[in-house]
Parts: C-alpha cells; structure tokens; sequence
C-alpha cells in the first residue's frame, strides 16, 4: 500500500515508529505535514496538493492531528476520505473525540461508567452544579486543556465556587467532575486497535499531584487490566467510531469509569513500557480493514 502519514514533524517518535513499522511490512509509506496541505474543492475531482503537486494514488492515510491543529488537520483529513482514501481514523470520529463534553454524551447515552460530570452556564447555577457531582472534593477541567493543564482539584465547597465562578467570569468552558479519590492518583491507559486491547499501562502520579500525565511527572508501568476494563474500553471506542484509540480509565469504587478517549495517543510511553511493537499492529490493523471506496462517516 502506498500510505500517508498526516504529522507536522517526521522525527516525533510516533511518527517515526510508524513509517518504520509500514516499510518493514513492505509498504510505501510518506510523512505529509498537515500544514502544507492545501486543497480544491471541486465537483467530481477534490485534490490535496503538497509542495505545488497534487498528493495521488493514495491507500490509506495515519492521521496523527495535535490539538492544536485539530481543525485545518480534520479538514486535510476530510479532502483525502473525499478522494477516497480510507483513514485509520474517521475525521468526524476525531472531531467528536476532541470536544470532551460531546464525548462523555455519547459515552453516557450508550451506558459506559463515567465520573459524574456537570456543566452549566451561568454562576447562578454553580451550588445546584456541585451537589449535582456530589459536593467537595471535587475536579473542574477546562474543556480546551491537554497533557493535564487546565485540571484543578477543588478540596472544599468554598474554594470549588470561587474557582468555578473565576473561569465562568472568564468566559472559560468548563466542566465539574466528581473526584476519584480512591483511584490514588493512577489511571490506566488502553490502547484499543480494531475491537481488542492490545496494550495497557498504568500511570502513577507523583507525590503529592493528583494528576497521573507523563508531562506533570507521573510514570508508567505495566497492569493487568480486568475483564470489565478491557470491555469499557472497547466499547468507548467504538461509540465514538474510532478505530486506535487511547482509552483513560480510573479505577473507581463504582467500577472502571472513562475520563478520556484520545484519537492520536501517543505511541512511545506505551511501546516503551509494554515492549509491544503498537506501530506494527495498527500497520497490520490497517492491512486488513482499509476498504477504499466506504470512506462516508458512520453516523452515531
Ligand atoms: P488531560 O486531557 O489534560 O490529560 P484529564 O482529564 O485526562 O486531562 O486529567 C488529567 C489527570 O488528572 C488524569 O490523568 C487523572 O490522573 C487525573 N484526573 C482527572 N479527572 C479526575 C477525576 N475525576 N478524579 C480523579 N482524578 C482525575
Ligand atoms: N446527533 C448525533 C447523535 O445523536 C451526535 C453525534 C456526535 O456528536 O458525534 O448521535
């Protein structure tokens, strides 16, 4: 197969892992900056030119979209499903996975634990949204944060109202959310490809942070996940129509319950810590299931 990989920058090891896993397994494989992309949206003949020559004879594309880029990157993405080549991940399904409140919708309505989550507008409303999560201790997140920046734990009632009420004051979208304090400052992340697992770790705060991101000092190691966490785990990808997924769990006292679906998780802390070749099974995942001509979104 002759396959893109949409990434800003080759030497990311994600990346990097990726082209070497696709071209030990005899494939064409070619890093495409998503930013340099630009297209003609033009009836019967859409293109994506690159460098001033249309990108063709494409199999497939591996979106590897930042957040930061989450727009222009799902347009790019759109233009190559348009020209027919099948996607690792569908760009409605990324859309959707990069607005945290629309993806704990979609979780809830189909039954998938979660933390009791609130959101409202008005500052009116900020007693009623806190016991609607359960009172204090509480965690309020902006919607817009990654890598752990932007999640507050809030340790009493007086300290979650006046910081709900500053982000409010600062037109900040957030959302409140009951504190998994038995989770001990782990969280399990779950690698889904297709409908199975294929690699777990757990990540571990640093002392005194409750937060368990790589990027605010917490550190990995392997787990055992359970029968139930593995099927969670599935099953949130699947709501949200992605095909590799990075499913966050926290272990709560009401079962596994789904922080996160991430739809470009990184591939080093994982590969590193489980020594499991991740690039060569999303290659392999890709071999089997790309089907050129169904690249019309699957509605939720
Ligand atoms: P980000 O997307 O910025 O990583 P997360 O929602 O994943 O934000 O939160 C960052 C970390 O904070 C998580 O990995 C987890 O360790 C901790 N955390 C987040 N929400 C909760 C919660 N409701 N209860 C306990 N810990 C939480
Ligand atoms: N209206 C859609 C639904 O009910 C929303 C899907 C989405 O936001 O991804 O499923």
């Amino acid at each position: 197969m002759k396959i893109a990989v949409l990434s800003r920058n080759a030497k990311l090891y994600s990346t990097r892992r990726l082209i070497e896993a696709g071209e030990a397994r005899g494939h064409e494989m070619v890093v495409v900056d998503t930013l340099r992309c630009y297209m003609n949206i033009a009836s019967h003949k859409p293109q994506i030119h690159y460098n001033s020559a249309p990108l063709e004879d494409f199999d497939a594309v591996i979106p590897r979209i930042g957040a930061s880029v989450t727009f222009y990157g799902c347009a790019v993405l759109r233009q190559f499903e348009m020209m027919g080549v099948a996607p690792l991940n569908e760009s409605v399904a990324i859309t959707r996975s990069r607005d945290k409140l629309r993806s704990l919708q979609l979780l809830s309505r189909k039954g998938i634990g979660l933390p009791i989550t609130g959101f409202a507008h008005s500052p009116d409303d900020i007693p009623d949204l806190i016991d609607m999560v359960g009172g204090a201790p509480l965690v309020i997140k902006l919607l817009e944060g990654t890598q752990g920046i932007g999640v507050v734990l809030a340790e009493t009632q007086k300290a979650a109202e006046s910081v709900i009420e500053a982000f409010m004051g600062l037109k900040a979208n957030i959302m409140v959310q009951e504190y998994i304090k038995e989770a001990g400052g782990a969280d399990i992340r779950c690698f889904v490809v297709g409908d199975k697992v294929i690699a777990a770790m757990k990540r571990q705060a640093k002392a005194g942070e409750f937060r368990s991101n790589l990027h605010r000092g917490g550190s990995s190691s392997l787990i055992k996940i359970t029968p139930e966490e593995r099927m969670t785990a599935i099953r949130a990808a699947k709501v949200m129509g992605l095909n590799v997924a990075g499913v966050d769990i926290l272990r709560s006292n009401h079962g596994p319950v789904v922080m996160e679906v991430n739809s470009s998780p990184g591939l080093e802390g994982i590969e590193q810590t489980t020594e499991k070749d991740v690039a060569g099974i999303i290659i392999e995942y890709l071999e089997k299931n790309h089907k050129p001509s169904q690249t019309r979104t699957r509605g939720k």
